[in-house]
Parts: C-alpha cells; sequence; structure tokens
C-alpha cells in the first residue's frame, strides 16, 4: 500500500500574513476566523474578497477583475442568465420533494442518462439525487457494499471523493488527520508522468488485482474501486487506460463507482463524461459541482442490477435532492451545455490552451509536464526534469504570482506541484493569452 499524503489539508493564508493586509480583509479574516471552525481553509496569503462573477470573470470588493481558472462548478460561466432564470421561475411556482409526482425529474433523467457513451444502454441506468457529491459518493458506496455483500474498497492516494462519514474513509486527499476506513486500500493513481511507466494500464491493472489479493487475504471481501476517471486531485491524469483495471474488478466481483464531480458535464471535450475516455461501463456513476452550476444538487446513476439489492430493502429519500428547483438548474445547465455547444468548445478551447501552456512549458525549465482533456489541464513543476524532483514550494508561489496578474487556480498532486487548470467553459483565445502572459511572467519572476 502507498503512503498518504496531505494536499488538501493546506491553509495558503497563516496568521504571520495578516500584519500585510489591508484593514478590511484582515477584518474579514480575523471575523472569519472568530466565526467558523478551525476546519476551514483560506487560498492565498492575502485572501481574495470576491463580490461578484460573470462568464470566467470574478471581481474582488476593490472591483479588480480575476480570470477563474479553477471554478468547475460555474462549469457554464458565472452568473448565468438561463440557471437564474430557470431556478426563480420554478422557485415562484412550486418546489416540493420527491414523495409528491413531478415531471421535471423524470425528463431530466431521460435527456441526461441520453448523453451516456453510444455504447452504453441508458435504460439500463435508475437515477437517484441529492445535493453534494459527498452525498452521491455516500449512497454508491452503501449500494456498492449491499450489491457485493463485501467492504472491503479501493482508492488512490491522492482521491477525494466527499466528507460524509463513509466517503471521506476513501478520501485520503484530507491529510493525516482524516482516517482511512480499516477496509480501504489506497493505491498510487496511474501517473505515467511520475511513476514512469510507459503502458500504464496493465501496469495499474496489475496493482488493483494485488490489492483485492492482498484484501482478500486479509478476510476482507472486495466491495469496489471508486475512482474520478482523470484522476483530478491525484494530480490530473487524463488518458485512456482503465479498461484493463475495470476488467480486474469485475473479475474479483467489485463494483467501479466513476465518480464524475470533477470531470462529467463536458469539461474533458472530447466526451461528456470523463469515464468515456476510457471506454468502461461504470456500475454507477455519481455526479455533483458543475451539474447546477452553483446550485445544489447531485446524482447517482446506478445499473438496475446493482441496485436492487440496496432499493429492494431500503427505501431513499432525500428532502432536497431531486426537488422542482434543483431539477430546473440542471435541466438549464443541460440546455445550455447543448445550445452553446460548450463540449465542442472545450475540445477546441482545451487543445488550443494545451499546446500553448505545452510550448510555454517547453522554455520554463520547472516545468516537467503539461498534459490535458479538453478544458482540464495540469501544470507540472520540478525542480529537475531528469530527476522529476516534484517542486511544491514553486508551485505554492506561483499560485500567488499568478493572483497578483489575476489569474486564479490552485494545486493537485500527492506533491502539490501540480497547477490545476480548469477554467468555466465559456473559456477563450483572450483568456489563453491572458493565462499564458501571467504563467510566463510569474514563472520568470521566480527564476
Ligand atoms: N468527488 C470529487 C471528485 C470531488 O472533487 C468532490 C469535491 N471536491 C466531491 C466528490 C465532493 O463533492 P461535494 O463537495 O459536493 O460534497
Amino acid at each position: 500500500m502507498a503512503s498518504r499524503s496531505t494536499i488538501m489539508d493546506n491553509n495558503s493564508f497563516r496568521a504571520e500574513h495578516a500584519a500585510a493586509l489591508d484593514p478590511q480583509t484582515r477584518r474579514l479574516t480575523e471575523r472569519r476566523d472568530e466565526v467558523l471552525g478551525g476546519s476551514y481553509r483560506l487560498f492565498y496569503r492575502r485572501p481574495v474578497h470576491l463580490v461578484r462573477g460573470q462568464g470566467q470573470y470574478l471581481w474582488d470588493a476593490d472591483g479588480q477583475k480575476y480570470l477563474d481558472m479553477y471554478n468547475n462548478v460555474a462549469s457554464i460561466g458565472h452568473a448565468h442568465p438561463a440557471v437564474a432564470e430557470a431556478v426563480n421561475a420554478q422557485m415562484l411556482r412550486l418546489n416540493t420533494h420527491t414523495r409528491y409526482l413531478h415531471e421535471r425529474i423524470l425528463d431530466y433523467t431521460d435527456e441526461l442518462l441520453a448523453t451516456l457513451p453510444e455504447y452504453v444502454d441508458p435504460t439500463d441506468f435508475k437515477a437517484m439525487y441529492m445535493c453534494t457529491g459527498s452525498e452521491a459518493n455516500d449512497l454508491a458506496l452503501r449500494v456498492a457494499k449491499a450489491h457485493t455483500g463485501g467492504t472491503g474498497l479501493i482508492a488512490t492516494t491522492e482521491a477525494y471523493h466527499g466528507n460524509s462519514e463513509l466517503s471521506s474513509s476513501v478520501s485520503p486527499a484530507l491529510g493525516s488527520g482524516q482516517p482511512i476506513g480499516d477496509h480501504v486500500w489506497l493505491l498510487l493513481a496511474p501517473d505515467g508522468y511520475r511513476t514512469g511507466v510507459d503502458d500504464i494500464g496493465p501496469w495499474f491493472a496489475s496493482e488493483i488485482r494485488a490489492a483485492i489479493a492482498d484484501m482478500e487475504s486479509n478476510g476482507v471481501k472486495f466491495a469496489g474501486f471508486i475512482a474520478d476517471s482523470i484522476f483530478s486531485s491525484d494530480g490530473v491524469l487524463p488518458g485512456n487506460y482503465l479498461r484493463e483495471a475495470i476488467d480486474a474488478v469485475h473479475a474479483a466481483g467489485g463494483v467501479f463507482i466513476a465518480d464524475e464531480v470533477q470531470p462529467g458535464f463536458g469539461r474533458t471535450g472530447e466526451h461528456f463524461w470523463g469515464f468515456a475516455a476510457h471506454g468502461v461501463i461504470p456500475d454507477m456513476i455519481t455526479t455533483g459541482k458543475p451539474m447546477g452550476n452553483g446550485i445544489p444538487v447531485s446524482g447517482l446513476f446506478a445499473r438496475s442490477e446493482v441496485l436492487a439489492s440496496f432499493s429492494d430493502t431500503v427505501p431513499y429519500f432525500n428532502t432536497f435532492g431531486g426537488n422542482p428547483v434543483s431539477m430546473a438548474a440542471a435541466q438549464a445547465v443541460l440546455d445550455v451545455i447543448r445550445n452553446e455547444g460548450l463540449q465542442e468548445h472545450a475540445k477546441v478551447l482545451g487543445a488550443a490552451a494545451l499546446e500553448r501552456f505545452t510550448q510555454l512549458g517547453e522554455t520554463h525549465k520547472a516545468v516537467g509536464d503539461v498534459r490535458g482533456a479538453g478544458l482540464f489541464i495540469g501544470f507540472e513543476l520540478v525542480k529537475d526534469r531528469s530527476t522529476k524532483e516534484p517542486d511544491r514550494e514553486l508551485a505554492l508561489n506561483l499560485l500567488e504570482e499568478l493572483r497578483h496578474r489575476g489569474v486564479l487556480t490552485s494545486v493537485a498532486g500527492p506533491h502539490g506541484n501540480v497547477l490545476k487548470l480548469r477554467p468555466p467553459l465559456p473559456f477563450t483565445h483572450i483568456d489563453i493569452d491572458w493565462a499564458c502572459e501571467a504563467l510566463d511572467s510569474s514563472l520568470r519572476a521566480l527564476n
């Protein structure tokens, strides 16, 4: 089993930075400290106080404009009027729960499942709705256990799947203070760059097989493997390499939960769903973040056969999940993705951005690797290209420099040295220029 790391436990703001803050930011930061519990973290040594957003741009309290290179929640753009209007209209009409009949949840489900790749039969899936990705994964894990009768789970060493008791038990990205489940086996993510393995698919499949064997030799029955198929918190690892691993999961009687909270809803360009890049059929698909563009709505889409042992015996109810207002938001998001051609846009702009960031990387020796799928790009910083020694300090300093140049983003990966470049989908060529200039001058400033 691989060791644990602590990237999400990274508080950029520290008390010693307070003296350098302007009085208003300092007051807000201190108040936050007094009012909210200690678990809350802040981005940036000089925290950003945002007051407005539109499209891919954000504005702070001083009127400074930022390019949002981080936000996959406001995936179709901040303050999108289609979502605001759909929510407003439904809110003024009716908002109840799923124990009354309503068409919206059914129409939406039909339309969403129609976006599944051609090789997947949408009629084979049943939908359940909730409010957060954590809840979706929590339910998926319960279903996995009910279906298989097992308790053993596999996740990756830098995975994040949520903050509930169960979903946090497969979320080592929360840091060493977060207990990982007794029956959870953690594997290094299939990172071709860092492991130096050329054919990462067979390598990862053999890691999966070994973990299952180890689990079973410890008397733990295997239930399933949960992964975000672009492995965003593990450092953004696009590709087509999971098929053999998923075959191994199925051969051992386990289920594959595709956590689509990050790659779903067209962001990866080529595909609407992240798992489609791998040509695999998940047993369960979980969604969240971009699904409602900021309105809390999430989903679990499970193969009927897998869901049955749970749904035949346990009732499901979620006060807010799937209500007409959240479904109105989700429907508006889906309509906008289609009407504005955002998946195709993510593909075209993502390819252009990847090319520009790659060219830029070639001119800075601290850039070890640039990789991406659509508008989901990882920009990895190293001390030395030949040893690939990660440069976390540079990555954290780079975040601050980028912020001074109006570009907001954050880091990922077990070493915290990979910039996660993941803007709202309406991103343009002008924004690529902005991001490239900011990256270039920031890297020069830190040289
Ligand atoms: N899965 C993944 C891959 C995520 O990135 C997140 C949130 N960062 C979650 C699950 C949890 O979603 P939520 O915060 O909506 O509970």
